[in-house]
């Protein structure tokens, strides 16, 4: 069956695979970063007895059989439904008759990919239809997720669902009717059907008509993995909210130094955390690693961990995918060559991320939930206090090794923290104890 099916498509598809393909010159919808490209297969048809009645469109092609024979069967599906309806019509000279299908890949991570489907038919009608669908596949099992792959089938996540895409509508009166959203959004499986998990949350796309008219066209609301931590599977919690399952049998608690080393200050500081059998995380800015040789090979002797803070301390916010690649690379091979080790950390530089590039780095992107602003108070007690009281389990501390206030504060930090039962630990260690699942796909403040 299956086969007779593709025959059939293949036959009738003007075919035309990777190279072949014209360059895509449909419209272009939001870019996102791309982790592979693949191929096309093109449908293009007329419909027999209805010249001027034209099929066009494209199909990608992963090179996964199982996600091109669902998305052959559905595409042909599609054509095969249009072709009925359009030679049930009586042919007329000039009446519109037509369907154009594009796609675009959503991702989720390098393996998790969306493909996001437009079509637009138009027969006869005052202006033609919009359908849209969406299909997620992870690219390695070949399997499609479905919502409830997503979500917690013990929750009533439909009715969050439900709740928050009208919440996310309001934010943006013009584009829905509030009559018609309470209607399109009432809690059913196939009013959520047109979905995509994105790195940030949950997109959900709705066609015309579903909760605005026409005119308004197709509206679309992002859904943060946060806001629906409560309905969620864990491994779509974000990370700070996941649960290891494992019970927690210590405090565990990270320092972290961003900018350094400093010919002084971190020997002094190095001298403190080894005399307290201490071990920190250092993020390092790839152009200063060579004139630092000697302290950097001391971290790594000491056991101390050692993270990406770029090449050149540049802020990562407005720039492409491809110019971050490149930053962080240069700062990778600086660091290697002194170290003999990748980092596998990265700290963007004032905390300045986008957020839909961390599936792509290959890193994790490490922020801070403790940050007592040590350039702003050159000031041990005060430093000390307000780490002190604001330290929690699974904390990231964010000082400057370059600061003779901030050294003197780390240590009598930890003297304090370690009588309140804290244990110090890199953010790899941490990451180690606290994450069933330590991908580097992920970014964090702290950790649970
Ligand atoms: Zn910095």
């Amino acid at each position: 069956m299956r086969k007779r099916r593709m025959f059939m498509a293949l036959a009738l598809a003007g075919l035309c695979f990777l190279t072949a393909c014209a360059a895509p010159e449909d419209v272009k919808m939001n870019a996102q970063p791309q982790t592979r490209q693949f191929g096309e297969i093109a449908i293009s048809s007329l419909v027999e007895g209805q010249p001027g009645c034209e099929i066009s469109g494209k199909i990608p092609l992963t090179g996964v059989e199982a996600v091109d024979n669902t998305l052959m069967q559905w595409a042909m599906g599609q054509v095969d439904a249009f072709k009925q309806q359009a030679g049930d019509l009586p042919t007329m000279a000039g009446a519109p008759c037509s369907l154009t299908m594009e796609y675009q890949p959503i991702w989720y991570n390098t393996d998790t990919v969306t493909f996001y489907f437009k079509q637009y038919q138009d027969l006869l009608g005052a202006h033609g239809a919009y359908l849209l669908d969406t299909f997620t596949f992870n690219l390695e099992s070949g399997q499609q997720t479905t919502l409830q792959d997503i979500f917690d089938p013990n929750t009533d996540y439909l009715a969050t669902l439900s709740k928050l895409a009208l919440q996310k509508l309001r934010e943006q009166p013009e584009s829905y009717d509030e009559y018609m959203a309470s209607v399109g959004l009432t809690p059913k499986e196939e009013n959520f059907a047109v979905f995509a998990p994105e790195p940030e949350g949950l997109r959900l796309f709705f066609s015309p008509y579903q909760v605005a008219p026409w005119a308004y066209g197709m509206p679309e609301v992002l859904i943060g993995w946060d806001e629906l931590q409560n309905v969620l599977r864990a491994q779509y919690l974000p990370v700070e909210l996941r649960l290891t399952g494992s019970p927690k049998e210590e405090k565990l608690i990270a320092l972290t130094f961003d900018d350094g080393p400093h010919p002084t200050n971190t020997v002094k500081l190095l001298d403190g955390l080894k005399k307290r059998d201490v071990r920190c995380t250092f993020f390092l800015v790839g152009e200063r690693a060579q004139e630092q040789k000697e302290l950097i090979g001391r971290m790594v002797a000491e056991g101390h961990s050692i993270g990406n803070h770029t090449y050149s301390h540049r802020g990562l916010n407005g720039l492409s995918l491809s110019q971050v690649q490149e930053e962080l690379n240069k700062a990778d091979e600086a660091i290697e060559a002194v170290t003999g080790q990748k980092p596998k950390l990265l700290r963007p530089p004032f905390g300045f991320w986008e957020e839909e590039y961390t599936p792509f780095i290959g890193k994790s992107v490490v922020f801070w939930s403790i940050d007592p602003d040590d350039w702003g108070h050159r000031n041990t007690s005060y430093l000390v206090k307000h780490i002190v009281k604001n330290a929690h389990d699974g904390d990231i501390i964010l000082l400057h090794d370059m600061l003779p206030t901030s050294v003197d504060a780390a240590l009598q930090v930890i003297d304090q923290l370690q009588k309140d039962g804290f244990t110090f630990v890199t953010v790899d260690e941490l990451m180690e104890k606290r994450l069933a699942d330590a991908n580097p796909s992920q970014s964090f403040r702290k950790l649970p």
